[in-house]
């Protein structure tokens, strides 16, 4: 346990990167038809008293066709409406291609923008969110998890309250050449640092705000059954000696990391396995996150089949049933951030 970690009763939290179909292999594409999914998925979660995060794409907070869905969602249902910046499908478009997307930063991690355009994107993405729901989003999650301090800072003054782009333990594999853990004027680059929180922490802001003076770090769960890996591995991993990334991939078999996410990979029962173990481990804030474009077939590269989807859907519906069974309340991941101030504070 890291010394900051604030104890909270155990929550269950689902956030979901709700975006364009497969933005992996098609990222340029920018269509929404999954968003579908989505009543079946608020069904599943009524079902079990599950209160998703749906975490916004700029398409998805702008098109049409997203809003028919998310509107009467957001309206009517138990959910919360959350900011994910895709920074090549969010305004302004420095190189606008045919279908909305900005062919300059195609995939591009928010942090290698520079600070104006940074500000630009992540403002008209906040914006067009209080537009179509009537209410500013207060948590993010930073596209492709490149999460910075630049970031928390901007989110500590547009009113945010908690931000969940960290994975215990993982940190960013395919980064672009030439970019260092603290580069770009010295800024902070934490998606790059190998991070072993795994409950909510206070992450203070750098560039003083006279709102707030910390954002709520919610880490993604992730697996982690051989902690001893951990305590051996880390500190050569952070030390960024050479032979780094071969060590990674031993580190990652050894410690057996896996997501929280319904991986249709994964076994049957696998992800109420995985949610004991981080509660034995002593995880009291369970994060499953996953795409919405995960929900629907050939809309990402993981639900190529109909057996795929299939399993998605099921290995979703093993972990809702499990957290009721097990009596795990559920809540948007803001509520759960300030449970988790409520606790520091009395504590
Ligand atoms: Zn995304």
């Amino acid at each position: 346990m890291q010394s900051d970690e604030i104890q909270t009763p155990l929550r269950f939290v689902v956030t979901v990167d709700t975006e364009a179909d497969d933005a992996w292999l098609h990222p340029d594409a920018v269509n929404v038809t999954n968003i579908r999914q989505l009543d079946r998925f608020q069904d599943l979660c009524d079902k079990y008293d599950v209160v998703p995060t749906y975490l916004l794409a700029y398409e998805c907070a702008t098109r049409d066709e997203a809003l028919a869905t998310l509107i009467p969602l957001a309206e009517k249902r138990r959910c919360e409406i959350g900011h994910h910046l895709h920074v090549w499908t969010t305004p302004p478009f420095q190189n606008e291609g045919p279908n909305g997307v900005d062919l300059d930063w195609i995939q591009a991690f928010q942090f290698q923008l520079p600070d104006s355009l940074f500000a630009e994107k992540a403002e008209a993405l906040r914006h067009a969110i209080e537009n179509s729901f009537g209410h500013s989003p207060t948590s993010h999650r930073a596209g492709r998890w490149g999460i910075d301090q630049r970031t928390v800072d901007w989110l500590a003054s547009a009113g945010f309250v908690v931000e969940t782009s960290m994975r215990t333990a993982i940190r960013l594999r395919n980064f672009p050449p030439g970019v260092e853990s603290s580069s770009q004027n010295g800024r902070h680059i934490a998606a790059a640092e190998y991070e072993l929180h795994k409950n909510p922490y206070f992450w203070p802001v750098e560039s003083p705000s006279p709102a707030c003076r910390s954002i709520v770090e919610v880490p993604a769960t992730v697996d982690v059954r051989n902690a001893l890996a951990s305590t051996l591995f880390v500190p050569y991993l952070r030390s960024k000696l050479p032979g780094e990334f071969f060590l990674f991939k031993v580190y990652r078999k050894f410690a057996g990391l896996n997501m929280l996410s319904p991986d249709p990979g994964y076994s049957p029962g696998e992800l109420p396995r995985i949610i004991e173990r981080a509660i034995r481990r002593g995880v009291t804030v369970i994060n499953l996150m996953f795409h919405s474009s995960e929900l629907a077939l050939h809309c990402s590269p993981f639900t190529k089949t109909q057996q795929d989807v299939d399993s998605v859907w099921r290995h979703l519906e093993e972990a809702f049933n499990y957290c009721q069974v097990r009596g795990i309340a559920s809540a948007g991941i803001s509520d759960v951030a300030r449970l988790a101030c409520e606790h520091a504070e009395s504590g």
